[in-house]
């Protein structure tokens, strides 16, 4: 795989700012994978593997799972793909550890970013939309206890990406408030204009 030739997105902001539903639909317009490391654990749990019995009571609980494990699970579902298959990136990094495996550092691949897209949305509208989708969806880790936790891990740990990406020069900050299309639109210009370049 060259990993070094795949245009990659990440989308970044706290759980519940609508992460799922953009990356779906940036997905669809510019062919790109979507892919969500929170699916992916999902997944391994719904097929009872070694490594979803292991993330199972760590998700459950809101917390985040190793960085390792999921930096590992997350190169062997992209070295399955076409090698100039662009990628979207959904949940992935969470911590500047995760960002730093990316690059490289302490991980034998690197897994490229060419953006970051930042979707700002108020704690107060995330817990909303968190709790209404734990009444349409039933997932097991959207109980207000658990919302609460994993906010709370996202202003620790995942939060300081903000500065990280955007000391690098390549994070774009979106207002996820408003809309469906309206973040859309928004997250659209920003690539366009970086595909011109
Ligand atoms: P999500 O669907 O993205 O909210 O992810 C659901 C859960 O999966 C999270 O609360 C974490 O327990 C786990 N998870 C997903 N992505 C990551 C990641 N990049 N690093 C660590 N844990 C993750």
């Amino acid at each position: 795989m060259n990993a070094k030739s795949r245009f990659s997105i990440v989308l970044f902001g706290s759980p519940g700012s609508g992460k799922g539903t953009q990356a779906e639909l940036i997905a669809k317009k510019y062919n790109l994978e979507h892919i969500s490391t929170g699916d992916l654990f999902r997944n391994e749990l719904a097929n009872e593997t070694e490594l979803g019995l292991k993330a199972k009571s760590i998700m459950e609980q809101g917390h985040l799972c190793p960085d390792d494990i999921t930096l590992n699970m997350l190169y062997q579902h992209i070295q399955k793909l076409e090698p100039d298959k662009g990628v979207i990136l959904d949940g992935v990094p969470r911590t500047i550890q995760q960002a730093e495996m990316m690059q490289g550092v302490n991980f034998e691949h690197v897994i490229p970013v060419s953006i970051v897209i930042y979707l700002n949305v108020d704690r107060e509208v995330v817990i909303q939309r968190m709790l209404k989708r734990a009444k349409l969806q039933n997932r097991a880790d959207d109980t207000p206890e658990t919302i609460e936790k994993r906010l709370e891990n996202y202003e620790i740990s995942t939060a300081p990406l903000k500065s990280y990406y955007a000391k690098k020069g390549i994070l774009f900050e979106v207002q996820g408030m408003h809309s469906i299309d309206n973040t859309f639109k928004q997250i659209c210009e920003i690539i366009d204009l970086q595909l011109k370049k």
